[in-house]
């Protein structure tokens, strides 16, 4: 989209969360279209690809951006609260999350490039809902709530129900997702992001692999997994985590490993791959992770 196209859409910045909760709640009553802008860099760009919208009847466009309701990272109590609005630059340097949540920091670093990271948020990843979303898919692994506000206060809902289907979340007209919560995984915790592209920077993935395994004595105590670009919605790989949990690694062979993930994903061939290369790939790393999680617990 060009500048002189976005230009003719209305637009507002609100001032506070309320403010922004009021408009958005009066104008779904009054069935008005509304675009949350936070980076811009899903909506233009889609916009830029999408047939031109009629000039009399364009949405309101609402920065949310600069929301403080939305900004900023907080730790506290062994819990993480990142604002919808926090960019993936802030994650990407955040000195807390670098040390305790690496499979978020990782992520972040991938996201296209640097310019794309300094704009996208990750407010805007979760509600794009795109399949190949990264910060959806280490969100997943991490067992983050979203938590989404309008007039009517908050409510969380856990990150593995939000999806609804390709590009579909639970988010009403008049919400906006204000932060997504998690437990921060323990010290010591095992943390994965690999991510398998045609390049290092600016590729969307083929697949995405997002895990977090927890052990006590050897054993698998918690285990979360995110997959990218396997099915329509981000795949949170539910029989490869009761695999983690097995009372021995060590018995959970590669076979078991790959008809777990063949189970639990749905690919499809698409512009960027086939259905069978990435049948291929998320097998191969979720093998390679469970190789690193029976050296790391010693069985
Ligand atoms: C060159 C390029 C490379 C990219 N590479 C990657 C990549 O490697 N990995 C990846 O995952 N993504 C990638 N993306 C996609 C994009 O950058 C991310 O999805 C980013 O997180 C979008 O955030 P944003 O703030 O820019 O969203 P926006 O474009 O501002 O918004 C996207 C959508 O979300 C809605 N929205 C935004 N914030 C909220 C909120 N708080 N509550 C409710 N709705 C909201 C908007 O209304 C809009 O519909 C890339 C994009 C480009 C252009």
């Amino acid at each position: 989209m060009n500048p002189a196209e976005l230009a003719l859409y209305p637009f507002e910045r609100p001032a506070t969360l309320a403010e922004l909760c009021r408009t958005l709640s009066a104008r779904a009553g009054r069935r008005e279209r509304t675009v949350l802008l936070a980076g811009g860099t899903d909506w233009i760009v889609e916009r830029g690809f999408a047939p031109p919208e009629n000039p009399d009847d364009l949405p309101l466009v609402l920065d949310i951006s600069r929301l403080p309701e939305l900004r900023g990272i907080q730790l506290a109590k062994e819990r993480a609260a990142i604002g919808a609005a926090a960019t993936f630059l802030e994650i990407r340097s955040h000195p807390v999350l670098l040390r305790r949540v690496p499979v978020l920091t990782a992520m972040a670093r991938e996201v296209g490039a640097v310019q794309i990271q300094a704009r996208g948020t990750l407010g805007g990843n979760l509600a794009t809902a795109s399949p190949a979303a990264d910060g959806a898919a280490a969100l997943m692994a991490l067992d983050a709530d979203v938590v989404l506000a309008s007039v009517h206060g908050e409510r969380r809902v856990p990150l593995t129900q939000f999806f609804t289907g390709y590009r579909a979340t639970r988010r009403a007209e008049d919400e906006v997702i204000v932060r997504v919560e998690f437990v921060l995984p323990r010290t010591g915790a095992h943390q994965a992001w690999r991510k398998v592209g045609t390049r290092a920077a600016q590729a969307i993935s083929k697949v995405a692999l997002a895990a977090v395994a927890e052990f006590e004595r050897g054993r698998g105590v918690r285990a979360g997994f995110g997959m990218a670009s396997v099915s329509p919605v981000t795949a949170s790989l539910p029989t490869v985590r009761a695999l983690a949990l097995a009372p021995s690694l060590a018995s959970v062979s590669d076979e078991e490993l790959d008809a777990a993930t063949r189970h639990d994903i749905a690919p499809i061939d698409d512009i960027r791959s086939t259905a069978a290369y990435r049948t291929h790939v998320a097998s191969a790393l979720v093998k390679a992770f469970f190789r690193e999680l029976r050296a790391a617990a010693g069985s």
